[in-house]
Formats: C-alpha cells, sequence, structure tokens
C-alpha cells in the first residue's frame, strides 16, 4: 500500500492542512493501492502565498537561466522515466508501450519549451512602440487523470518559461505521477515557492485557484463542464484563462482512401488512450456506398485491438481510470443500443475472458446518425460511431455539426482534396493521414473544445501580456 502524505509548498515537502484520504485504485484490477492525503482551502493559500512572493524576483530572470532550468528539470523527470512508466500503468492502466510514450512526452515538453523559448523574442518595435511580452503572474494549473504527468509538465513547463511562478492542482487520481513528478522536479533546485504543487479536490482547491485574486492565470485540462465553471469562477477578477476541454473528433475516410489502411488507423484514432483522450476520433465518417466494405473491414481488423491487461505488449486497450468512468462509458453503450445504432463490435460488460477490473469492450456502432446521443456527447471510452455521407459536402457539414472543435482526422490518397477539406473544418488541428503529435505547432480548441491554445510560441504567449512604451 502506497500511502502519499505530502504536498510541496515554497520548495518543501510538507503534510497537507487537509486531513481527508483518498483512495487510490489500481483499474486493472479494481483493488486499492494505497491512499493520498489531500491539501484544503488553507493548503491552497499557503501555496498561492508561496507563488506570489516568488514572482518578482522569477519574473525578472534572463532567459538564459529559465532555459537552465526547464533542461534541469527535463533532465530530472527523464531519470524518473522507467519508474513513472510503472506508476503510469499502476494507478492509470495506461497499456505499456502508451505508458511509456506519456512518461517520455512528460520531460519532452519540458525541452520542447526550453527550445522555444531559446527562439523566442520577448521584445519588438512595432511603429514607435516598444512592445515587450511580460508575465502575467501567479497561475494556477489544473490537470486531469488522461496525462496527468504530461499535463503537469506541459503547463509548468510554459508558466515558467514565460516567467510565471505556478500552483499546480493535478488531479487526485494521479498521486502516485504526482508524487514521483514532484520528487524529480524538487530535484532541478529551482528557488523556492516557483512552483508548488497541492493534490486536492477540484471542488476545494482547484475552485480556490478558479477564484482567488492573487491568481492572475488558470491553465485547465478537463470537462466542459468544469471548463464553463472556472470561467465564470475567474469572471470577477478577470483571469486570463486557457481551457483545453472535449472533443467529439471526426475522422473522414474520403471515397479515394486506401481503406485497408485507412479502417485500422481510424480504430487506431478512436480507441487512443483507450478511448480517453480528448483528441480521439470517435466519430467515423464514410461515404454511405461503401458502407458495406467498411463494416467488414472493421469487424475484421477489431480482432486485433485487445482490451486487457496493460502490462501485455499485445493490448491496446487498458481499463477505465475509475469505476465512475466505467460505469458512464457502459451507460452510453446502453443509450447507443437505446437509440437504435447497428451494434457492429464489442458491447456492455467485460471483455471476454476478464473477470476484475474497470475494463471496457472495444465497441463500434455502425448506421449511427450525427444527432444521435453517442454521436453528439464525449464519452472518453473506446466506443465509436460509424455514420455515413453522401458527399464530401455533406461530409464536411457532418463533420462541423458538433458543439466541439478539437480535432478532426481526414484519411485520403488526394493530398490537394485533403488540405482543401482541412481549410473547411472548424477544429484546432487537422491531421491529415497521420496521428502524430506536433509539439511545436499550437493546440487547442474551436467552439465549446476550449480557449486559448498550448504548446509552440501560441502556448508562451498564453502566459505573458503585452506592453506597449511608446516613444
Ligand atoms: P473534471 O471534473 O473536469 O476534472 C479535471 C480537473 O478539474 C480535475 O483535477 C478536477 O479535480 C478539477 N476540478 C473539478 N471541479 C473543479 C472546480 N469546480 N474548479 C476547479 N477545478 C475543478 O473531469 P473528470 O470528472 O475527471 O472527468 C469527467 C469527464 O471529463 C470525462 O468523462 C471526460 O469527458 C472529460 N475529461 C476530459 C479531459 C480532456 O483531456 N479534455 C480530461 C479528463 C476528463 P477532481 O479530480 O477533484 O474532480
Ligand atoms: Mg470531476
Amino acid at each position: 500500500m502506497q500511502q502519499i502524505n505530502q504536498i510541496y509548498i515554497n520548495g518543501q515537502f510538507v503534510t497537507p492542512h487537509g486531513t481527508e484520504l483518498f483512495d487510490l485504485y489500481n483499474p486493472a484490477t479494481a483493488k486499492p493501492i494505497g491512499h493520498v492525503r489531500l491539501a484544503d482551502e488553507q493548503d491552497a493559500l499557503d501555496a498561492i502565498q508561496a507563488a506570489k512572493q516568488a514572482f518578482p524576483n522569477f519574473s525578472r530572470t534572463t532567459k538564459a537561466t529559465r532555459i537552465d532550468y526547464l533542461k534541469r528539470m527535463h533532465a530530472a523527470v527523464v531519470s524518473v522515466e522507467a519508474e513513472l512508466t510503472a506508476a503510469i500503468i499502476e494507478e492509470y492502466g495506461a497499456p505499456i508501450a502508451r505508458a511509456v510514450w506519456m512518461a517520455r512526452h512528460a520531460a519532452n515538453v519540458l525541452l520542447d519549451a526550453a527550445n522555444v523559448l531559446q527562439d523566442y523574442h520577448f521584445t519588438q518595435r512595432i511603429g514607435s512602440a516598444d512592445v515587450t511580452m511580460q508575465p502575467l503572474g501567479v497561475a494556477g494549473l489544473i490537470t486531469p487523470w488522461n496525462s496527468n504527468a504530461g499535463f503537469i509538465c506541459a503547463k509548468l513547463a510554459a508558466a515558467l518559461a514565460a516567467g510565471c511562478t505556478a500552483v499546480i492542482k493535478p488531479s487526485e487520481m494521479s498521486a502516485l505521477q504526482t508524487a514521483i513528478v514532484t520528487r524529480a522536479l524538487h530535484q532541478a533546485g529551482l528557488p523556492a515557492g516557483v512552483f508548488n504543487i497541492v493534490t486536492g479536490r477540484g471542488e476545494t482547491v482547484g475552485a480556490l485557484l478558479s477564484k482567488h485574486p492573487d491568481i492572475a492565470k488558470v491553465s485547465f485540462t478537463g470537462s466542459t463542464a468544469v471548463g464553463k465553471h472556472i470561467l465564470r469562477a475567474g469572471a470577477e477578477t478577470l483571469k486570463r484563462i486557457t481551457l483545453e476541454l472535449g472533443g467529439k473528433s471526426p475522422v473522414l475516410i474520403l471515397d479515394d482512401a486506401d481503406f485497408k489502411q485507412a479502417v485500422p488507423m481510424a480504430l487506431q484514432a478512436g480507441f487512443m488512450n483507450s478511448g480517453q483522450a480528448c483528441v480521439a476520433g470517435t466519430r467515423m465518417l464514410v461515404p454511405e456506398h461503401r458502407l458495406a466494405e467498411v463494416e467488414a473491414l472493421i469487424v475484421e481488423q477489431i480482432v486485433n485491438i485487445h482490451a486487457g491487461d496493460p502490462q501485455d505488449s499485445n493490448t491496446s486497450v487498458g481499463p477505465m481510470v475509475s469505476l465512475k468512468q466505467w460505469q458512464r462509458v457502459q451507460h452510453y453503450i446502453q443509450i447507443g443500443i437505446e437509440e437504435g445504432a447497428h451494434l457492429l463490435a464489442g458491447g456492455p460488460g467485460l471483455p471476454d475472458g476478464i473477470e476484475a477490473g474497470w475494463f471496457v469492450r472495444p465497441t463500434v456502432f455502425s448506421r449511427v446518425t450525427n444527432q444521435m446521443k453517442i454521436a453528439r456527447e464525449e464519452i472518453f471510452g473506446p466506443v465509436l460511431s460509424v455514420i455515413t455521407y453522401k458527399d464530401e459536402t455533406q461530409a464536411l457539414a457532418i463533420a462541423n455539426d458538433t458543439p466541439y472543435g478539437l480535432q478532426a482526422y481526414i484519411l485520403s490518397s488526394n493530398a490537394p482534396k485533403a488540405h482543401a477539406l482541412a481549410a473547411h473544418i472548424d477544429a484546432g488541428r487537422v491531421l491529415i493521414n497521420t496521428l502524430a503529435h506536433e509539439p511545436r505547432a499550437p493546440f487547442g480548441g474551436f467552439k465549446q473544445s476550449g480557449i486559448g491554445r498550448e504548446y509552440g510560441t501560441f502556448g508562451l504567449e498564453a502566459f505573458m501580456e503585452p506592453k506597449s512604451v511608446l516613444s
């Protein structure tokens, strides 16, 4: 049993003022693996105070100093990669290949930020003005459980690169990862108070960060409902707010695509991170006259998608993070059946041969209409909808007929046509024939998928305010 009894404030590991114990589980077994003692509002206040005190000096550090800090943080997180990978598997259930990628990503984002900073010019002359980018102040960084270590490091990297100081509120369901990352970041030896990590509940610590007058900026990744709440809470003090929220990303398979390649790729896009990904391609849009061919390929290919033991290198879909999340996904599978969608693969209950753990059968519904609930709402599990279109004009209309706009995928052998379609899709990112991430390009959503952008120069500038000095 793991016991996590400390938070990190002002450069020190301290016992929280909060006394609530929160149970941690291994989602692959549904058994408890330990507990974390949660921070409360008093701890959040102490953390904000420490970050506020550290801000004046830190905001005046040179670019070279901050690049050095980021590189030291990168090296420190690299040094715990194996431990972090094991924790990601144990408390989140990511399949091993994914867990390795996630742990590496947590380190890489720190180096990426150092590189962005290296090339960034904080001042420029515009007309008669010297325009300087100035850090906003103390940033509140709130992360979810579906990539906790990665989001801690990515948000912190951008905040510190800009010269902000930070209070981080990670997901309490990810306390093992947070403990490992915190220990590593402490080793990097930054000045006390520059970053503070207080694991506590969203309704207490998260809510305080969203309204406290000494927090200038909130960067949040999570559900759209909580994102809207944070925006409202921040309005009183006009906080700068970055929101990375949900998605219902379309995967457009064009008639000219090689379906033997496109269908497996679309399944991969849909089932990535066990379906617990805001960018998952959960609506597969296919030409109507080729539906039978697509259905046959899905049935053939889905046998290669194994849901089960995350330690098994054959597994590509791990368990859902919690019982609540498992029940939510089961509920949506039931809704799909009740809405009259055709259950092509998977369905309710546990996958064959599995008796414990929060596993879901990789599920594909076909003959779904875009008005069905399963096509409109973010399920956050391995449940995909196949929707047909008559022509590309209709495909575009369906792709854009969603409250979300985070990511879209186009699979086609006709590059000019794919690019022309991409120009008409309302999404922050469009991936043409690839599933690869580009850390230098901005990431974020149109419409209700969020506000603002992370990564690269855009992500850096989200922690700064331009100031014009005219002379
Ligand atoms: P969530 O409630 O939005 O949680 C995200 C983070 O926000 C957590 O650290 C959470 O803390 C915190 N939080 C909750 N209420 C808050 C408040 N009032 N003020 C400030 N912070 C608050 O997401 P969830 O409940 O874990 O998952 C529910 C659904 O959200 C999922 O099914 C999925 O659809 C979506 N989701 C999206 C993403 C994404 O990457 N866009 C990630 C995760 C979840 P607590 O853990 O204490 O609640
Ligand atoms: Mg929640």
